[in-house]
């Protein structure tokens, strides 16, 4: 089985940005503040919106279920307040909970979270137990800059984040950790600003003792680590310096990168520095980077093709396909054994 751990849904029907563009309009006019979602979406809309994208590139490609969630850059914690940010994330995950009815084979959910800049993460935990005992979800994503850019949240690693921390281990379910769109010009989203927290969350990982706390907390940082592989020396050598463990101990059952790197070189670099184990097969399509790579043909989100061309073992490359997700999302095999009923 060929699980991709990093989907969103980025072609949802227009009704959702509708409902997102009237709450973002009523912040300036109190009185025209649509409460919550009430989002006339119909199961034909759903099938159509992702037949033609993530569905079809699935076939394609030949990958059999993605680990779904909200459109990323979408979330913007920045904007509005925290009943926003609650509202807002509500019709996000019920949409993916209706997505994953639908289509029971090829879709599990992860949720977003309603974070908001200065309000206490303790606060998202309520989603969370929702989309995980009322919706079937098996992780969330972390934005560990609500701010949108302007990093005004202490570091993971500090106890402003434990209730939240206490709830996902309590649930069983990891984080991806994953900040929105950018309201900081300096910090293009998705070449910048996506890149920088990937990299900054490895560092604070090893800076902290988070998993002495947290034994069984998973953690997944998307985009290949960020800068992590290509400086995986810098980090050892700043590691040791600090008497901190060495990396493949610190991340060890604790902290996971995907594969969601665009070129083959990148590609074989991470697998060549970052231990197997803690490698997640994930494409984000359809995401980030939607083109055709001219110097190879193929899509530069088809990571499944540079994975196929790595000199791996069967054994080993099921584990980046299956096992390895397993184990990152420990509520996955239930899910999937009740999908089968
Ligand atoms: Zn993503």
């Amino acid at each position: 089985m060929i699980i991709d751990c990093h989907g969103h849904y980025t072609t949802a029907p227009a009704e959702l940005q509708k409902y997102r563009d009237g709450q973002i309009a009523g912040l300036k006019d109190s009185a025209n503040v649509p409460a919550k979602a009430n989002l006339k979406i119909s199961d034909d809309q759903i099938r159509a919106s992702l037949e033609g994208a993530q569905l079809k590139l699935q076939r394609e490609r030949g990958t059999d279920l993605t680990i779904f969630s909200p459109r990323a850059s979408a979330m913007a914690h920045h904007i509005g307040n925290e009943t926003t940010s609650q509202h807002w994330t509500q019709a996000c995950n019920d949409l993916i909970k209706r997505v994953c009815d639908l289509y029971p084979e090829n879709f599990v959910g992860v949720c977003q979270l309603p974070q908001s800049p200065g309000v206490a993460p303790a606060n998202s935990a309520a989603e969370l137990e929702r989309c995980v005992k009322d919706l079937g979800f098996i992780g969330c994503n972390l934005n560990p800059d609500p701010s949108g850019g302007h990093w005004t949240s202490p570091p993971l690693t500090d106890r402003h984040w434990y209730p939240l921390y206490e709830k996902m281990v309590e649930l069983d379910v990891p984080a991806m950790v994953h900040v929105s769109s950018s309201c900081n010009p300096n910090f293009h989203a998705t070449g910048a600003h996506y890149i920088n927290a990937d990299t900054t969350a490895f560092m604070q990982f090893i800076t902290g003792d988070l998993f002495k706390d947290f034994p069984t907390i998973k953690f997944i940082i998307p985009h290949g680590g960020g800068a992590v592989p290509y400086h995986w020396g810098r980090y050892r050598g700043l590691a040791q310096d600090m008497k901190r463990p060495l990396l493949p101990d610190m991340m060890r059952n604790n902290v996971f990168f995907d594969t969601c790197v665009y070129h083959q070189p990148g590609i074989d670099l991470l697998f060549k520095v970052v231990p197997h184990e803690n490698i997640l097969f994930g494409s984000e399509m359809v995401g980030a980077v939607r083109g055709i790579d001219p110097e190879t043909g193929n899509y530069y989100d088809d990571t499944k093709r540079y994975i196929e061309a790595l000199p791996l073992s069967d054994a080993q490359r099921q584990k980046i396909y299956e096992g390895n997700a397993m184990r990152a999302y420990p509520l996955l095999a239930t899910r999937l054994a009740a999908k089968r009923g």
